[in-house]
């Protein structure tokens, strides 16, 4: 029997793809997961390319056998040749974007069930500090001994002894179970004319199972989830699967409740809050083809669905679809490319397209589909501007006397109200009157921001904490210290002060941190247990409640300074996107923009409501600067712990920037975040002209200069921050 060989991409970013042989017995085609041995170490690969080994190679004692097949799905052939480009575009190792695909290893392995743990509600015999901190932390989760000693922040070891204390029960969880399969003709909506023709271009699309990007362009409330709902139903009676990508997972339980409603059945979530055994059972699902619906953040597009038939990438002009650590690609780009190598129709539905995304309009490229009203009887709300410098609010405070007139109107109706700041925490910085000190996280280019509900100043880069000091460390002075500017936890404050009968409820990551808490918020809105909500752009997205009448936006000129390339289309698709809370129902809603710039375009457009005005005049200034879509930037990060080091890489890269006239270098300058997580950061931006291939020009250029290890040179192709 002739032997082969096998070409394996091994998890380990630092290595290319190695050859193997293929002992007898083992079947490894192209795709297979396998185990391949690696010095005196086992490591998961996946079979990239496999051919038979010519006869002279036989004997070649140089490759070392493959030790054995996982028993799982194969990773798909479309999916592989997605894995490449992501790889070639964003100049990450292959492994690396594997990864993603494979996502838990532990999904791998082959028991059908595993012991998961919880309270029992029996004491333990004897009780410790420790214990006692873990069973307090573990409340009524369920988890592996490992996940509840993660989330208890104890050892193993301790959890062990609860389960033998009989503290901890253990429960069979069957990772095999089927899912429910969603059912097309479960609860079909009346669709209005305009959405009917829009669903049927959809559903023909989903059947011709051909690449067809769209552009699903509706105002907020006109229906565009339900209209590629029924592009889902169309997959789900071909048999065929869909992956519905959202921007968070906060937004994940509502979508779960109405896919329900529509379908009868939830669909399979797919989010970095899943516990292992969920992942598991998840990703054997999609990897098999039972899972005919997938919901998830960015992560969920790597995942190996065999028979992709529709991809659905919702609020698509999202900026957290951008990926910013390990590989970073844009999610929103990615699935068009996943579009197209699994031959299938690409929903991108938003209110407030991108750019990038009108561009490709325009080039022909995507199909747009318009849904230009409200659905029934909503109408899109008034917005009107509140200049701070003519009418500022009293000293200390931050809500202006118009605002508060509209807010007391509001409640006088029975009526809910939204105050909308983009800042968690109570203040963002916090200093000393008595000599300037100024709290800075110790890892971070950052202002350590006060957490008043847990006592804490916070830095929101690396997660850092101390508890709020009483005094200043620097010159001993007590009660010198003060909270300089809002933050959400402020305006509650102010909210509480100004109605005190006001049920009030503050919504951000740090309120609504599971899909419980932003069910039980939704539950309270809907009872109507909540008069005025104070939140982050947590709640500008896929809420619908028909009572909230009133969006106050504290501070609409915070996105803009900076002067960041995307800041003014950011805001406008931000303050549009809160804007769009108001009014849902059928009565009229009202936005309040607080500005000290009501003359500035942005803030002109969105008063206007003339959208295409502001996105054409944006639209030239790109094209005179040869900004994204007309040009193309490239961000090459050098950082270190070693501040000297990273300064002398980046150094080095500059002096041998290629000399192409078609590309321009700038740098190194500190980048936009100096210091993150203790590395100390240079940046040099690349400029180029889109007809260029970057990319290769950059590998090459990389590959020409050498650093030491403690170095970490990080490209990102299309930056965003910057
Ligand atoms: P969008 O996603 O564009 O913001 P939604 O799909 O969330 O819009 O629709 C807004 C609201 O109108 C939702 O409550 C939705 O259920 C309702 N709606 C939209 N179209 C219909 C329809 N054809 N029949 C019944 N309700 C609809
Ligand atoms: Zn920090």
């Amino acid at each position: 029997m002739p032997s082969s060989r096998a070409r394996v991409i091994v998890m380990n970013s630092a290595l290319g793809p190695l050859d193997y042989r293929v002992p007898h017995g083992i079947e490894a085609a192209p795709g297979s997961i396998v185990v391949a041995p690696l010095g005196p170490r086992q490591l998961l690969g996946v079979v990239w390319e496999a051919d038979r080994l010519a006869t002279e190679e036989v004997g070649d004692n140089r490759l070392r056998n493959l030790l054995g097949v996982v028993d799982a799905p194969p990773i798909p052939e479309s999916l592989r040749r997605l894995i490449e480009w992501t790889a070639d575009y964003y100049l990450a190792p292959l492994a690396s974007v594997l990864r993603m695909a494979l996502a838990s290893t532990s999904a791998l392995e082959g028991a059908r069930t595993v012991t998961e743990y919880r309270a029992s509600g029996t004491a333990p015999g004897r009780m410790t500090p420790q214990r006692e901190q873990a069973l307090e932390r573990i409340g009524d989760r369920q988890g592996l001994i490992r996940e509840l000693a993660t989330t208890a922040d104890v050892s193993d070891a301790v959890i062990r002894g609860l389960v033998k204390a009989g503290a901890l029960e253990g429960i069979e969880v069957d990772i095999d179970h089927p899912y429910p399969r969603p059912d097309p003709n479960h609860a079909p909506p009346e669709l209005s004319d305009i959405q009917s023709d829009v669903a049927s271009i959809l559903r023909q699309s989903v059947g011709a199972a051909q690449f067809q990007p769209f552009l699903l362009d509706g105002v907020t409330g006109s229906g565009k989830t339900e209209v590629y709902f029924e592009a889902v139903a169309a997959a789900i009676r071909a048999g065929r699967q869909t992956l519905v990508l959202l921007p968070e997972i906060a937004l994940t339980e509502p979508f779960l409740k109405r896919f329900h409603a529509r379908f009868g059945c939830e669909p399979v979530a797919w989010h970095s809050g899943l516990r292992q055994s969920q992942r598991r059972r998840a990703w054997r699902a999609i990897a098999s083809g039972e899972a005919l619906v997938t919901v998830g953040a960015r992560s969920a597009l790597f995942l190996p669905y065999p028979n992709l038939g529709l991809i659905v990438v919702d609020e698509a002009h999202e900026t957290s679809f951008k990926q910013e650590d390990g590989v970073h690609y844009h999610a929103r780009d990615v699935a068009v490319m996943r579009g197209k190598f699994e031959e299938c129709p690409v929903v991108l539905a938003t209110a407030t397209p991108a750019i990038e995304t009108r561009h490709q309009v325009e080039l022909g490229r995507y199909e747009e589909l318009k849904l230009p009203a409200r659905f029934g009887e909503a109408q899109m709300p008034s917005i009107a501007a509140i200049d701070l410098l003519a009418q500022p609010p009293e000293r200390g405070r931050w809500i202006a006397p118009p605002l508060v007139t509209a807010i007391d109107a509001t409640l006088e109706r029975g009526e809910q109200a939204l105050l909308f700041l983009n800042r968690r925490g109570y203040a963002p910085l916090t200093l000393c009157r008595h000599c300037g000190h100024r709290f800075q996280c110790p890892n971070c280019t950052a202002w350590m921001v006060e957490h008043r509900l847990i006592s804490r100043l916070a830095c929101h880069h690396c997660g850092h904490m101390i508890p709020s000091p009483r005094a200043c460390p620097e010159c001993g002075e007590e009660e010198s210290l003060v909270a300089c500017g809002p933050g959400v936890e402020r305006i509650a404050d102010e909210v509480a002060l100004l109605w005190p009968q006001a049920r009030t409820a503050i919504v951000t990551s740090d309120t609504i941190w599971s899909p419980a808490k932003a069910a039980e918020f939704v539950g309270r809105m809907e009872a109507g247990e909540i008069d005025i909500v104070v939140g982050t752009q947590l709640v500008t997205k896929g809420y619908h409640f028909p009572n909230l009448t009133l969006v106050g936006v504290v501070d609409a000129d915070l996105g803009l300074a900076g002067g960041d390339l995307r800041a003014a289309e950011r805001t406008f698709q931000q303050i549009m996107q809160v804007s769009g809370r108001a009014g849902r129902g059928d009565k009229p809603g009202h936005v309040y923009l607080q500005t000290t710039a009501p003359d500035a375009s942005v803030m002109q457009a969105l008063i206007s409501g003339d959208a295409e005005g502001f996105y054409a005049a944006e639209t030239e200034a790109r094209r005179d600067a040869a900004a994204p879509p007309f040009g193309r930037y490239a961000a090459i990060v050098v950082s270190s712990e070693d501040k000297a080091a990273a300064d002398d890489t980046a150094r080095a890269l500059a002096r041998c920037v290629p000399d192409i006239d078609a590309m321009h270098v700038y740098g190194p300058a500190p980048a936009p975040l100096a210091m993150l997580r203790g590395r100390h950061r240079f940046r040099l931006l690349v400029h180029a002209r889109r007809a260029l291939d970057v990319q290769d020009v950059i590998r090459d250029w990389l590959n020409r200069v050498e650093w030491p290890a403690r170095v970490r040179v990080i490209v990102d192709v299309d930056p965003y921050n910057f």
